[in-house]
C-alpha cells in the first residue's frame, strides 16, 4: 500500500464531487478514453441552491434538472453571474412546457414523441435558440418509462429530421433498476452508431463507470455527489 496523495484534479473539491471525479478518471483510464471525452452533468434536482453552491464554487458548470419550474426558480437567479452555465433537462417534457424549456435549457435529453418534436421545432425557430437534443430510448421497454422503443428509434430519428427539421445529437437511456446496465448501454451505443449520432447520455450514480466503458459522453450524477434525496 502506498499513501494516497490527493490528486491535483480533485484536491479542494467537495468530497462527493471529488469521489465521483476520481471514479470518472479511473473509468476513463480503464476504457482508454480521455477525461475530456466525458461530460459530468451534476444532477441538482430537489437540492437547494445552498447545497449546490460549493459545487459551483469548485468550478462545475454543467447541471441537470428534471422539472422546468424547479429549474427556473433555482437557476434563473444564478444565470446572470455564471455565463458558462450549461443546463440540461433530463426529465420528461410536456409539450406545453416546450417554450419555457427552450428558453432555459442548453440541452434536452428527453425527446421521445412527435407532438413534442413539433412543439420544440416551433420554439427553436421563434426563439432562435438551439438546445442540444437527445432522443430518449426506453431500452428496457418498460411501460411506465418515457422514451422510444429500441426498434422504433431509427424511424423516429428520421421523423425528427425530415418532418420537424430537428437536429438530434445523441441518445439517452435509463436502464431498468433491477437489471445489469451494460447491455442497455451497449444497445443504446449501437443504435447511436448506426444512425451517426455522436453523443450518449447514459450512466447515473450507480452505474456511470460502466456507462463510460460503453462510450457515454454525458453522465448524469446526483446522489453520489449530494447524498440521498
Ligand atoms: C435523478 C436522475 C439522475 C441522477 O440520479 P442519481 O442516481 O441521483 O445519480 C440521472 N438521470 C435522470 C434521468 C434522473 O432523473
Amino acid at each position: 500500500m502506498t499513501t494516497q496523495t490527493p490528486s491535483p484534479v480533485t484536491s479542494g473539491l467537495p468530497s462527493g464531487l471529488a469521489a465521483v471525479e476520481q471514479e470518472i478518471a479511473r473509468a476513463c483510464e480503464q476504457a482508454g478514453r480521455e477525461r475530456s471525452s466525458v461530460t459530468l452533468i451534476v444532477v441538482s434536482k430537489t437540492f437547494h441552491a445552498s447545497t449546490i453552491a460549493p459545487v459551483i464554487a469548485a468550478g462545475q458548470r454543467q447541471f441537470g434538472e428534471n422539472r422546468v419550474q424547479e429549474a427556473k426558480a433555482k437557476w434563473l437567479p444564478l444565470r446572470a453571474s455564471l455565463p458558462d452555465l450549461t443546463l440540461h433537462l433530463i426529465g420528461p417534457l410536456q409539450s406545453n412546457k416546450a417554450k419555457e424549456a427552450v428558453a432555459l435549457f442548453d440541452a434536452i435529453h428527453s425527446v421521445d414523441r412527435p407532438s413534442l418534436c413539433a412543439a420544440l421545432a416551433k420554439e427553436i425557430k421563434t426563439q432562435q435558440r438551439q438546445p442540444l437534443l437527445f432522443v430518449q430510448v426506453n431500452t428496457g421497454e418498460e411501460p411506465q418509462k418515457a422514451g422510444v422503443a429500441p426498434q422504433d428509434v431509427d424511424a423516429f430519428l428520421a421523423q425528427c429530421r425530415d418532418d420537424y427539421g430537428l437536429t438530434i445529437s445523441g441518445l439517452m437511456c435509463i436502464p431498468p433498476v433491477d437489471e445489469a446496465p451494460g447491455p442497455h448501454f451497449a444497445l443504446t451505443a449501437k443504435i447511436a452508431a448506426r444512425n451517426g449520432l455522436k453523443l450518449l447520455s447514459m450512466g447515473m450514480s450507480a452505474d456511470f463507470a460502466t456507462a463510460i466503458q460503453f462510450g457515454a459522453t454525458h453522465i448524469r450524477v446526483g446522489s453520489a455527489i449530494f447524498g440521498e434525496r
